[in-house]
């Protein structure tokens, strides 16, 4: 199994999946020339993929769906109220517009769709089953209902968001309506939300979390990574050991197999 986030961020957000023969983009929110390219990086095409994940219908996590599908008649799958939000769905072939339950398969990888709370018309999260492993994809969402955290027991692997410090946001750059939208129960979560989270979950020993969607004005790698390493060693987790975190950046690819 091998996930690459090919791009996270404020600016941009698409994660590429495979779990054996089965290739999987949860969203395309960079232009389709860089997600052919950092599949390319990967020995992968774009005409390799199973089937597109739409999380919600944010620019950040579409930019790139309409020329990608229309370029490769690409399987893209999400809500039918997301699908409302989309009108490039009519520039599709209509066996690319599929439409998601709870449940449902794609090739090999089982997959569950769970609510999140943010500011979009029906967004989702994704737990993966494939092989015995469990992975779930966990970005944009402003609290952590007992729904996600379910969601993430058990898991392998997490790409999960650690959208801003606190402070960073406080005394930022953003007028005070975005920074309370990003605080609130419909936003994003922070460094030590994200951290707590993980603080608190039966995890597996030798979990690894992504840290995604880090804001580029209200975040930096470091610091995340610092703020979510500080709060599980608190709570007994030795980071590096029982727990592996990973950056993800707007620019470049970040990589695992496991
Ligand atoms: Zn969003
Ligand atoms: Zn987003």
């Amino acid at each position: 199994m091998e996930i690459h986030i090919l791009a996270s961020g404020s600016t941009g957000n698409a994660a590429l999946f495979k779990f054996g023969n089965t290739t999987l983009l949860v969203d395309t929110g960079i232009s389709a020339r860089r997600i052919e390219q950092g599949m390319a990086e990967v020995g992968l095409k774009a005409g390799d993929l199973d089937g597109i994940l739409i999380s919600h219908e944010h620019n950040d996590h579409i930019k790139g769906l309409d020329v990608l599908v229309r370029r490769h008649q690409i399987p893209v799958f999400t809500r039918p109220k997301t699908w409302e939000k989309l009108p490039c769905r009519h520039n599709f072939l209509p066996e690319c517009c599929l439409e998601i339950e709870q449940e449902f398969s794609i090739g090999a990888v089982r997959i569950n769709a769970f609510d999140i709370s943010h500011d979009a018309v029906d967004p989702v999260g994704f737990s993966f089953y494939y092989q015995k492993k469990k992975v779930v994809m966990l970005t944009d969402l402003g609290v952590v209902s007992s729904r996600v955290e379910k969601a993430l027991e058990g898991a392998h692997a997490a790409v999960i968001e650690a959208n801003h410090d606190l402070d960073m946001l406080e005394n930022g750059p953003y007028p005070r309506f975005l920074k309370q939208r990003i605080k609130s129960s419909n936003g994003h979560l922070s460094n030590v939300h994200t951290g707590r989270l993980l603080a608190r979950l039966p995890c597996l020993p030798g979990m690894r979390v992504f840290l995604a969607h880090l804001s580029q004005q209200n975040n930096h790698p470091d610091l995340a990574e610092k703020t979510v390493a500080r709060i599980l060693s608190s709570s007994g987790y030795k980071p590096g050991k029982d727990i592996y975190l990973y950056r993800t950046f707007p620019n470049s690819r970040s990589s695992i197999s496991l």
